[in-house]
């Protein structure tokens, strides 16, 4: 059997196909290629499923990143707050604004930023002005210890959900924190465009002018207000974003689903998983498990002759051990171990139960 890490044909079914022909024929027809009535649709009812005032469309996750950081006032030389833990994207958004790095180290059992070490972090480095927690794999971040630290500080909390669209604090989905969202589009994402596209979620009436603005050249009625971008996000995507929402609720159940069977399946296998309290929690963007670190090249090579999707690439290596971020400061040990333990497995929505199986029989097998 041939499992598939992600599969794009079955996500673009045949339905679905024939729907965004006939939206992509009318946008050709109506000569709307870049903000349009999609664009409008998908704002409005991404605000409401992630309980947020405003959602905002922008070319991708990463630019969403830098407005945030923006329109938070951050400036050459400022200090963020970052997780040892992400995508390269949140380390570059902060340097393209000149800003710099502080590392913040993350929680052994779940990659996600660590409140402890966020504490440690801020009493050495007093004057850092945002910290930028990510939903790693689709979990939520402790976001509300972090208020709790920062206590009346002025520092900006921006939240980076690129991975957890559908994702619930216990409070409510990822984004009604009232922080500043930020969402990637990107096509393996669990809401996914046919090319790059992004988000930014905001309670501010004044953040979301901001935003407006910014990501069309820093225009206005009165003429150029910020120094602005083009981070529009096209017509046509945002035609495919608006049909992918009316199954990403469907499609994250499923997640779920898939990860409780590997719950079940892997419970007595000498390996880590997440902890099951994200089992209704976590968006499951990805299905991370951790393996001893001499164990993890070989499980790899022995996935492959099995044909099952895998990689070590989520991720590689402590972003503070990047070459072009070695020099800053912070926290990163335990990033530095769990990046030698993970390996993630196939996980998408049209997984099937026998091929979910057939992954764990072949773990076992392994072991
Ligand atoms: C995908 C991703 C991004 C970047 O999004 P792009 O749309 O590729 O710019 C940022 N942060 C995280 C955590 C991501 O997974």
């Amino acid at each position: 059997m041939e499992v598939s890490f992600i599969d794009f044909t079955k996500l673009h079914h045949e339905d679905f196909r024939n729907k965004i022909k006939e939206r992509i024929n009318h946008i050709i027809d109506t000569n709307q290629f870049i903000e349009g009535q999609y664009n409008d649709l998908f704002e409005s009812e991404f605000a409401q499923m992630q309980k947020s005032k405003h959602a905002l469309l922008v070319g991708n996750g990463t630019d969403a990143l830098e407005i945030c950081l923006q329109i938070s006032d951050i400036k050459h030389g400022d200090k963020v707050a970052v997780p040892a833990i992400s995508f390269y994207a949140s380390c570059e958004a902060v340097l393209n604004r000149f800003a710099d790095i502080v590392f913040v180290d993350v929680h052994p059992e779940t990659g996600l930023i660590d409140p402890e070490s966020f504490k440690r972090v801020l009493a050495k480095h007093s004057d850092i002005k945002a910290v930028m927690p990510v939903h790693i794999y689709g979990m939520p971040a402790n976001i509300k210890e972090l208020e709790n630290i920062i206590g009346d500080r002025n520092i900006a909390i921006i939240e980076d959900g690129a991975q957890a669209s559908g994702a619930f604090y216990h409070t409510g989905p990822v984004g009604s924190s009232g922080h500043l969202t930020t969402f990637s589009f990107y096509p393996t994402k669990n809401i996914s465009a046919f090319g790059d596209a992004g988000a930014i979620l905001t309670n501010s009436d004044k953040m979301k002018d901001q935003i407006v603005s910014i990501r069309n050249h820093g225009r206005s009625p009165e003429g150029y207000i910020h120094i602005g971008r083009n981070s529009r996000c096209d017509h046509i995507q945002a035609a495919v974003l608006h049909l992918k929402l009316s199954e990403i609720e469907e499609g994250n159940l499923r997640r779920k689903e898939i990860a409780k069977r590997y719950f079940k399946n892997l419970k007595d296998v000498d390996l880590q998983l997440l902890p099951d309290e994200f089992l209704e929690t976590s968006s499951w963007h990805l299905f991370p498990i951790r393996v001893k670190p001499e164990t993890r090249e070989k499980l790899a090579q022995f996935l492959k002759e099995k044909n099952i999707g895998h990689t070590l690439g989520f991720y590689p290596r402590s972003l503070s051990d990047e070459n072009l971020l070695k020099h800053f400061p912070g926290e990163s040990e335990v990033a530095r171990k769990f990046t030698t333990e993970t390996i993630c497995l196939p996980m998408h929505p049209h997984l099937e139960d026998k091929e979910i199986d057939y992954v764990c029989e072949q773990i076992k097998n392994f072991y």
